[in-house]
Parts: structure tokens; C-alpha cells; sequence
């Protein structure tokens, strides 16, 4: 891989890589079902199965599989962390940090360390994208509520209210306390939560001696490596809208992050056109830049996550550019013709 230089703001989460749902429900079982083992040569591994189990939070699904550890216990405990954040950081839950924050009328709001430290890598990206990615995007997301939305375009009155309130320079943090000097602003940290949330998941199961297993939150996918046998890890990328769960690609890791973001999904269709989950702050639409999706493979699952959405919202030459400067950092953009644009360092 060649020798990029990295810009300050996520150096510091960009330390190490050591390779490289009209709906979201079936977009997420068959991207559980693109990920597979490679096969190992490990005498113990061949008698005993991994264990894995999975559970929804944050409106999505969680799979955790271990392959060097019987505890399930320990799976336990990482769903207890997913709730406890899930507690800390949804906007759809009404006492949660971020809630709070979001009706807080302008006045400062003591939060946890980890709300702060999550909007803070939110933050970082807003700033790397220079605003097409903004963590303070709530009301525009409310309104095309694009989940539940019938095929219904939002009023363009409403709509330019709500953008009036995008900006995430009204974020503002001094210490454990949040204020947001912009009237109406909400922050809304999809783009970058679950990547945050699967790192903290790896650390607790590197501390209980866990070395080898796959976190699945959502489509963030996140590896425990490398193995003990040397073998990698096979990771899919699914095609775009593929009802059989088709895969375009896979990629083999040993350690690190794979994470995708793509229209296909959360979107309805009105008319022809694709209206997804990820907005331009400039308009309050759907970006349309002729990209279907962008998956990042980069150590940490939050900069991957971070990445995956600013790469997308950046579009393939900004993207492109983007990774190519940072270190440890490839990508896979596939756009709306399903060509497939790798980046100079992405494993073959
Ligand atoms: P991801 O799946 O990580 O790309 O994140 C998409 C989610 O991030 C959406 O469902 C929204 O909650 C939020 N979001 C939408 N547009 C943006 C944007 N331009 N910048 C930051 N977050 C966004
Ligand atoms: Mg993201």
C-alpha cells in the first residue's frame, strides 16, 4: 500500500489496518449471510463451532460470533453495552443524552463522556467534509422520515424550516456540557454511532481474552484478528438492491473494520426516483451523485462508519481523494451503472 499522509482531524483514529432495508431488513440478513470463515487448519477450530447469536437495537441488527471463546456470556454483555448506548446516544429514545440535548431549547446539557466523545468523532467528519456530512441533520431526517414514509415528498415550506436548523457549527462543548446555539437544531449520530459502538465492543472482548471473532452491527462490520492460524477473514459486500442476496465482491481481512453506506439500504421510490437516507445539507434531498454505495476498510469500525457516509456524501472524485490521502484507508464505490471503483491500495 502506498504512503499517504493524514489529515489531523482522524489521525487519531486511524492508527492501524493490518490488510485492509426497499428496506433495511433484507439488505442486513443478506449482508449476515455474505460473511463467512475462511477455512482454518486449526485442529480445535474444525471440532468446535463458533458461537454466535444476534439481537436488534437501535433499530438494528446486531450479530456477534466468537471463535476462540464458549462464553456466551460474554455476547451477553456486549448486548447490554449496545442497550446502554442505544440509552446514551438515540434520538428516538426520550431521555437519552442526545434527547436531551435536542430539546434543550439552547440552554447547556451535562452528558456522558462517551455522548461527548461520540459527537466529537461526529464533529471530526463534519469538519473533514467541509459540511456534507453534518451530525445536526435531525429535523431534515424527521421530515422525510424515510423509513415509514408511504412515498409522500415533504413540503418544500417545511422542509427549508427544517434545513434552517442544519449546521453543525451550533454544536458547541465545553466540557461534559452540550449546547446547541442554533433554535431547533437536533443532532441525530446514525452515520457514525454504530461504528463507534462496535470499537467500544471490541476493546471489552480484547480485555476478557477474546481474540477472534466478527462483530456485525448493521452492516459495520468489525473483526477480532487476526488468527491464530494465520487465515483471514472473508467479509461480503453485497450487491446493491440484490434480492438473492447476491454479492458484488468480498474482501479478506485479518483485522479491521469493513463498513458500507448505500442508498439501497433505507429508500422508497416515487416516480422512478430513489429517495434514500443520507441528505444533502445544502438542499434537504437525497444526495444523487451516481453513487449506489461506498464501503471503507480501515482500522477502527468509527472511522469507517464516518468515512463510509462522508465518502458517499462527497461523491467518487471528492471520495476518492479523500481515501487515497489517508493512511491505512481503502474503498469500494459502486456506482449507479454497478461500476466498481476501487481505491489504489484496496487487496485484490
Ligand atoms: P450511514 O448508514 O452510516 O451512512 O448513516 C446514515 C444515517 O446518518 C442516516 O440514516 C441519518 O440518520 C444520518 N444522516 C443522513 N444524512 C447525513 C449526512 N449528510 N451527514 C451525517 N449524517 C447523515
Ligand atoms: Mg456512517
Amino acid at each position: 500500500m502506498k504512503k499517504k499522509t493524514c489529515p489531523k482531524s482522524i489521525t487519531e483514529n486511524s492508527k492501524r489496518l493490518s490488510c485492509k432495508r426497499k428496506r433495511i431488513l433484507p439488505a442486513l440478513v443478506l449482508l449476515l449471510l455474505g460473511i463467512s470463515m475462511a477455512s482454518s487448519g486449526c485442529a480445535w477450530r474444525k471440532e468446535a463451532a463458533p458461537i454466535t447469536r444476534s439481537g436488534f437495537y437501535f433499530d438494528t441488527v446486531i450479530q456477534i460470533t466468537l471463535y476462540d471463546s464458549r462464553q456466551e456470556s460474554l455476547i451477553d454483555d456486549c448486548f447490554a453495552m449496545a442497550k446502554e448506548y442505544e440509552q446514551l446516544l438515540s434520538r428516538t429514545v426520550p431521555d437519552s443524552d442526545i434527547s436531551r440535548i435536542n430539546r434543550s431549547g439552547g440552554a447547556p446539557v451535562t452528558v456522558s463522556d462517551d455522548t461527548i466523545k461520540v459527537i466529537e468523532a461526529g464533529l471530526a467528519y463534519c469538519e473533514l467534509s467541509k459540511g456534507a456530512f453534518d451530525i445536526t441533520l435531525g429535523a431534515v431526517i424527521d421530515l422525510w422520515d424515510v423509513k415509514n414514509n408511504p412515498g409522500v415528498l415533504p413540503d418544500r415550506k417545511e422542509l427549508a424550516r427544517a434545513l434552517d436548523t442544519v449546521g453543525y457549527e451550533a454544536v458547541s462543548i465545553e466540557g461534559n456540557e452540550v449546547t446547541l446555539t442554533t433554535p431547533g437544531a437536533q443532532i441525530d449520530l446514525g452515520a457514525i454511532s454504530k461504528g463507534w459502538i462496535a470499537d467500544r465492543m471490541k476493546e471489552y472482548l480484547n480485555s476478557q481474552g477474546v481474540t477472534e471473532g466478527i462483530l456485525n452491527l448493521g452492516g459495520n462490520v468489525l473483526v477480532l484478528g487476526p488468527k491464530s492460524d494465520g487465515s483471514a477473514y472473508t467479509v461480503g459486500i453485497q450487491k446493491p438492491f440484490a434480492e438473492d442476496g447476491s454479492l458484488l465482491l468480498s474482501v479478506d481481512i485479518s483485522d479491521g473494520t469493513v463498513v458500507t453506506s448505500g442508498i439501497y439500504q433505507r429508500y422508497f421510490e416515487l416516480d422512478g426516483t430513489i429517495y434514500h437516507h443520507i441528505f444533502d445539507p445544502d438542499t434537504g434531498y437525497p444526495y444523487q451523485n451516481g453513487l449506489l454505495s461506498v464501503t471503507i476498510l480501515c482500522p477502527d469500525s468509527v472511522d469507517g462508519d464516518g468515512l463510509s457516509t462522508t465518502c458517499f456524501a462527497l461523491g467518487l472524485t471528492e471520495g476518492l481523494a479523500l481515501i487515497e490521502s489517508l493512511p491505512d484507508t481503502e474503498a469500494v464505490f459502486i456506482t449507479t451503472d454497478y461500476e466498481i471503483v476501487k481505491s489504489s491500495g484496496f487487496p485484490a
